[in-house]
């Protein structure tokens, strides 16, 4: 239970502060008791003790009571047992070696032994209680739901898509942890595809396929993160059918995640592409105000700090690339106003993420899309618009509605407009016949980077 607090808080410790002062300082931390309201954390040296009381401690008070609202005060204490190894081990060299493990293990709290060495750690934060749920991710989150909740395999697999931070590794988990929970005796093993590609080739060069195939085989619920990881690379590619294959034979659950529909994954082999496509495909779409919004509430509130409605609503307004980056937002508006301990406003967020809104402020137009590609296709700016439809203008056209796409928030039928009044479908047919393109022919490809850079730039 008080483990399982300081997971969490530590986890958020950690994105707050960054990997490296985590390291130094927050791992250390051993969660020793709570009574009275206390909580009571032992670090192994005082000259720790009183750094981490110096600059965390306010932050641990805080997140703590955001974890167990009883929880009025967090005592941090000098504990030798658990001083470094260099100090402890200098005790009597009369004791047995086998006799060595006298003290606790210096193993960090949050960082739990892998209980299962094949699979990945899950994130403690990443459960159904934490998904913040609106129209962009309703529906893959109801897959997600009934994944995990139900005994029987109702879709398989079930196929998660979507842009870079819009919550499929997050659902994943949370799947893994509502079973871990209801139902620990089903195995669940929850993997990046990089890694099932990892271990396999570690097997083949040890001559180990067969317990390679055994272990895979052998689990309730295989869960594959990011599988676009494996377009290309043909033998992973066929372990990983053959590993599908024989689990969706004995009717075990496979949860798949990708950035691209199972369709539009290129460098798959098309049986793989058709049997990831057989169960369910749900996506997770961009996200809106509302769900930005929605999410910065509940993330506040988690951290039991009060962050003005005026400030969320300035970050749910500015920050819409993806969910990561929203949150880092926020994390970093909130070390900021705990560390020089003053209260988070308008004014202290824009100093704070002055860097990261230079960077959206700075819209990109259509008009100003148009008005390059014209430039670099050697077209007139008016044939953007116009009705003709001969290759020479209709090329560059369907480039321009493809870029005002890719960097600008506009919807399929505002771009549409732009172009002469144009229907939505015509925008879509531009995007897709680019992308088809791009991936053929790596002139074009590069071509379409450039401008893109010229416009960024
Ligand atoms: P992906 O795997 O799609 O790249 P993640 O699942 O890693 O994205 O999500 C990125 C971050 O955004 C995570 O910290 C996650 O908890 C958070 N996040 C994404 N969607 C939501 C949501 N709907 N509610 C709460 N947090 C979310
Ligand atoms: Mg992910």
């Amino acid at each position: 239970m008080l483990n399982s607090q300081w997971d969490r808080i530590a986890a958020r410790l950690r994105d707050e502060v960054g990997d490296a002062a985590w390291r130094s300082w927050l791992r250390p931390v051993a969660v020793r008791s709570l009574q009275d309201g206390t909580v009571r954390l032992a670090l192994p040296t005082r000259f720790m003790r009183d750094w981490v009381a110096t600059h965390y401690g306010e932050r641990l008070r805080t997140l703590w009571a955001g974890e167990e609202p009883s929880v009025r005060d967090v005592e941090l204490v000098v504990d030798s047992a658990r001083a470094p190894a260099a100090v402890t081990d200098a005790a009597p060299a009369a004791l047995p070696a086998a006799a060595a493990p006298h003290r606790p293990a210096a193993a960090a709290p949050c960082a739990p032994a892998e209980s299962d060495e094949l699979g990945a750690q899950l994130d403690p934060r990443y459960t159904f209680r934490n998904f913040v749920v609106g129209k962009p991710n309703e529906f893959a989150h109801a897959a997600a739901r009934r994944v995990a909740e139900a005994s029987q395999v109702s879709f398989n697999p079930l196929f998660l898509y979507g842009g870079v931070g819009l919550g499929k590794t997050h659902l994943m988990h949370a799947i893994a942890w509502h079973i871990r929970e209801h139902d620990p005796s089903r195995r669940v093993l929850y993997l990046s595809a990089e890694k099932f590609m990892y271990r396999f080739i570690r097997a083949l060069r040890s001559q180990d396929t067969m317990s390679f195939k055994e272990q895979f085989r052998s689990v309730d619920v295989l869960m594959v993160d990011d599988v676009q990881f494996i377009a290309g690379k043909d033998a992973t590619q066929e372990e990983f059918f053959h590993t599908f294959n024989a689990l969706v034979d004995q009717g075990r659950q496979i949860v798949i995640s990708a950035d691209k529909s199972p369709s539009d994954l290129e460098g798959m082999e098309d049986r793989l592409r058709s049997r990831l496509n057989s169960g369910l495909v749900a996506d997770l779409h961009a996200t809106t105000y509302e769900l930005r919004l929605g999410i910065l509430e509940s993330k506040a509130e988690q951290m039991g700090v009060p962050v003005p409605p005026k400030v969320m609503e300035f970050l749910a307004h500015k920050i819409a690339s993806n969910v990561r980056e929203l949150e880092g937002a926020l994390n970093r508006v909130v070390a900021h106003s705990q560390l020089i301990g003053r209260a988070i406003t308008l004014e202290s967020s824009q100093e704070v993420l002055h860097d990261l809104l230079r960077a959206s402020d700075r819209r990109i137009t259509i008009e100003e899309i148009q008005k390059r590609v014209a430039e670099h296709f050697n077209i007139k700016l008016a044939e953007m618009g116009s009705a003709r439809r001969s290759r020479q203008v209709a090329r560059p056209r369907q480039v321009a509605m493809y870029l005002a796409k890719q960097l600008t928030s506009r919807s399929l039928p505002e771009i549409g407009r732009k172009f002469g009044g144009r229907d939505h479908t015509t925008v879509m047919h531009a995007v897709k016949k680019v992308e088809e393109l791009r991936a053929s022919d790596q002139n074009f490809s590069e071509d379409v980077d450039l401008l893109r850079r010229m416009l960024q730039g």
